[in-house]
């Protein structure tokens, strides 16, 4: 039975809500909270990587314990184009989250709840019981929405041994040198340590099907093209991220109602990539920074930062519309090929979320890559759906 009433209750225990608890412990000590999580462990089983430009360097500092592997650079690998790029790299495994976090939260930590039922100030489980809070933080990853349309970026990913050391210095972010199928394909190579990798098969998609053998045979093919020999298979992973084409935000936030929501299900995402670290951490500095907790004060306060974000990225938008509706699926990668061309800062601020109004125009100048009337017809984006 629950004893005293927190101030906050987070719901889900998954990327965004581990955040938001770290930064709690970290900046405001004093203020009481629990943490929901239907499964045994934080995190589920993923690798969430970022740029460290994407997070500013305030933020390295308390996110520095759950770093998993830092690199000092990438790669990206196209038919016309291969560039290296200075830009820091970092990765965190779920399973180090939960190993950092769950010692910290100790009793603040309630496992195999499955929550039924939320109100703004109460959360109910599927076993009966009951915890009041000052307010309610929603955290329970992508909430299906009509109101926002997307693509999707799906992968199925294997953590390798090789037998022999992969020399590989920096991630290949996009290897886009593989046969173009299902959109456009890249292949993501994280080099864990000298003998191990993450290897990901990535597709910018019209539809979420994820088809594991499929995906398994690709990624075997592409190791033994590049002289890897695989000695053991030690994880898998399988995601479909969101890729926003075009959507009405304050109707999406509309049908929410009034319980605050975080991570994904707050829409908050990079509109290309679909990650939502960086917006995750920005967002857990500001609830730890927040005056007062209630679902008054959370609740609009999250609204906004979501809409003004999405209004802000519009760019984003009309950019993914270009790759999934002005090409054929197999040309999506001259997009992005001619992208990995532009200045360095440019993509450092793409990645950021931070484009200055030049980076738009020099993004947007310049012969497309796709046929140019069909582009036109991507400029519009429609606000109401259907
Ligand atoms: C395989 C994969 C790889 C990704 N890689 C990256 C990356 O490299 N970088 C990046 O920034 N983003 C990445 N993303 C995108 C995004 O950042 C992640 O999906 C991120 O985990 C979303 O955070 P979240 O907190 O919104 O949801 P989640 O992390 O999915 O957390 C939701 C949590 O809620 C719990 N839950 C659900 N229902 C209930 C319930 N009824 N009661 C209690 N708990 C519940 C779930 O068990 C889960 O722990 C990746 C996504 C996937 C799927």
């Amino acid at each position: 039975m629950q004893t005293k009433k927190p101030q906050i209750a987070l719901v889900g225990g998954g990327l965004a809500n581990s955040l938001i608890a770290l930064a709690l412990m970290e900046m405001r000590p004093e203020v009481e909270f629990i943490l929901l999580e239907k499964d045994e462990i934080l995190g589920g089983n993923h690798t969430w990587s970022f740029f460290n430009a994407d997070v500013g360097p305030g933020i390295l500092p308390w996110l520095a314990p759950l770093i998993t592997c830092r690199w000092s650079a990438y790669e990206v690998r196209f038919p016309r184009r291969r560039r290296r790029l200075n830009s820091p790299y970092a990765s965190i495994r779920s399973a180090q989250l939960d190993a950092v976090l769950r010692p910290r939260l100790g009793s603040r930590g309630i496992f195999g709840a499955d929550v039924v039922r939320l109100t703004p100030t109460e959360v109910e489980l599927a076993d009966g019981r009951v915890f009041k809070a000052d307010v309610v933080i929603d955290g329970r990853g992508p909430r299906h929405a009509p109101e926002l349309v997307i693509g999707f970026q799906k992968f199925f990913g294997q953590v390798v041994r090789l037998g022999k050391p992969h020399g590989l210095k920096h991630p290949i972010i996009m290897d886009a040198t593989v046969q173009q199928i299902d959109g456009y394909r890249f292949v993501y190579v994280l080099p864990l340590d000298d003998h191990r990798l993450l290897i990901e098969d990535t597709r910018y998609s019209d539809g979420p099907v994820v088809e594991p053998k499929d995906f398994k045979a690709e990624i075997a093919a592409y190791a033994e093209k590049q002289g890897w020999v695989i000695a053991a298979i030690e994880d898998e992973e399988i995601g479909v991220l969101p890729v926003a084409l075009e959507g009405d935000i304050e109707a999406y936030w509309k049908n929410i109602g009034s319980i605050p929501q975080s991570g994904l299900r707050a829409a908050l995402f990079h509109p290309t990539t679909g990650y939502s670290l960086p917006d995750a951490v920005r967002l857990a500095e500001a609830i730890a920074a927040a005056p007062s907790f209630s679902p008054e004060d959370i609740g609009p306060m999250i609204r906004r930062r979501s809409i003004d974000l999405w209004n802000s990225r519009g760019i984003y938008r009309l950019c993914n519309r270009m790759v999934f509706r002005a090409g054929l699926p197999s040309q999506r990668f001259k997009i992005f090929q001619r992208f990995y061309g532009l200045s360095h800062g440019l993509i450092r601020r793409f990645y950021a979320a931070e484009l200055n109004r030049w980076d738009r125009t020099r993004i947007l100048v310049g012969k497309p890559p796709v046929p140019f009337f069909v582009a036109l017809g991507c400029i519009a984006e429609r606000k109401k759906m259907e």
